[in-house]
């Protein structure tokens, strides 16, 4: 913890206006002073007739490389965050996109590493412990004090993912509910979305049931 006067780990940027495909944003970047990574923070303010009472929307977003830029269908993080962006620019938010959290915080390299395994037969969780690394290495305290530093103690979060809000909640943000963030499943990413609501307690409704194992 930082005692008072102590310098916030988290130095905003100048902010700029974004125009985009999906809306007109607010962005800034975050610079997290213990890694050096730098974060960007995409802000909207929209025209949600409900959004003086409701507590604003925000998405985490865990970059990925090959979702966001090249568009795989290995994931599903592409279309999440063209989701995010299109639902905050129309309702008002924030989305954080957080860098250095490449195959849920393995890095790129070794996120390749797992889709090789998987290519040969392991599931997403089993290709990391296979590879000796965690499951799901990401952190959000830097993204919770990005959050308390803009002012949004209380939010409503953009996820499927109870682990995030759990993590916010011991930082010291509030989430007042989980917004579904789900996109339909492709034949490329359906084992992969299975094995995220079978073994990784995501909340995914628009999927079929995973085959049944013969026996
Ligand atoms: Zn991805």
């Amino acid at each position: 913890m930082n005692g008072p006067g102590a310098p916030a780990p988290l130095i905003p940027g100048p902010e700029v206006r974004l125009p985009t495909e999906f809306g007109d944003f607010a962005v800034r970047t975050w610079t997290d002073t213990r890694t050096g990574v730098e974060h960007l923070g995409i802000s909207a303010a929209g025209t949600d007739p409900d959004a003086e009472s409701a507590a604003p929307l925000v998405r985490l977003h865990s970059e990925c490389l090959t979702g966001d830029v090249l568009g795989s269908f290995r994931c599903d993080c592409g279309e999440q965050l063209e989701q995010a962006l299109a639902l905050i620019s129309l309702h008002g938010g924030t989305v954080l996109y957080l860098r250095g959290q490449e195959g849920r915080g393995i890095g790129l390299a070794n996120k390749l590493r797992a889709y090789a395994l998987q290519e040969a037969g392991a599931d997403t969780v089993e290709a990391n412990e296979q590879l000796g690394l965690p499951v799901d290495a990401r952190d959000y305290q830097a993204a919770a004090e990005i959050l308390l530093q803009l002012g949004l103690d209380r939010i409503r979060l953009l996820t499927n993912n109870p682990a995030k809000r759990d993590r916010l909640e011991v930082y010291g943000v509030h989430v007042e509910a989980m917004v579904p963030s789900e996109v339909p499943a492709r034949a490329e990413n359906e084992r992969y979305l299975q094995t995220k609501r079978d073994r990784m307690n995501h909340h995914l409704n628009l999927l079929r049931a995973s085959p049944v194992q013969q026996s």
